[in-house]
């Protein structure tokens, strides 16, 4: 199972760490041992000062497929969620410094909390709404519309490099909000559907 990840796929995210918006996908894996699921808590890694949190809607693949053309690259995903990008953020500015990979940045064991996943049926996928919720204060407010890239334009273009397989995720990439987390700090991942809010995770850092 992979965890495929989009960079800077918001533009005002990109703005508030000085990145440039990229033309193309900015794209990086997670191992599977990166998951962090069924509501656990988060243990604060020791290797990181500057631990930040990156809200993000998920897609959960249903179809193995290479080079997906894009008419068809919606019948992909069947299934959305929310997660959490965890990112050591000081690690990553200094292997961004040394044009080096970004992994022990962003692929660290749990860096990947991923809640319970929802048919896409019952969202507005062409534009869903989710919040990140920080020790009940509303911290990230996203909506799909405002990405750079649509869910259709990350399929086409990750399956030319990675085949996709059934039960693969994608994190879609974060909207502005990000911030620093502290021991103590309780996440929750609210996802607007047709029936209204839902909490799809809940996490508690430790
Ligand atoms: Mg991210």
């Amino acid at each position: 199972m992979n965890i495929i990840c989009i960079g800077r796929n918001y533009a005002e995210h990109a703005a508030e760490l000085n990145n440039a918006v990229p033309d193309k996908p900015v794209v990086f894996m997670k191992p599977p041992t990166a998951l962090l699921v069924n509501n656990k808590p988060f243990y604060y890694p020791e290797f990181t000062k500057d631990l930040h949190y990156e809200c993000e809607v998920v897609l959960k693949i249903c179809k193995n497929g290479r080079y997906v053309q894009p008419e068809f690259a919606s019948s992909y995903f069947d299934q959305v969620g929310l997660g959490i990008d965890f990112t050591a953020r000081d690690l990553q500015s200094e292997l961004k410094k040394k044009g080096h990979p970004w992994e022990i940045a962003k692929g660290f064991d749990h860096s990947a909390v991923l809640g319970q996943m929802v048919p896409k049926e019952e969202v507005a996928v062409e534009n869903i709404e989710f919040k990140l919720m920080k020790n009940g204060i509303p911290v990230q407010h996203g909506f799909t519309k405002e990405m750079l890239f649509t869910f259709e334009h990350i399929i086409c273009y990750v399956s030319q490099f990675f085949k996709l397989h059934i039960g693969d995720y994608i994190f879609t990439g974060t909207p502005q909000g990000v911030g620093p987390v502290t021991i103590g700090d309780k996440f929750e991942g609210i996802l607007t559907t047709n029936a209204g809010e839902k909490t799809l995770f809940e996490t508690e850092v430790r």
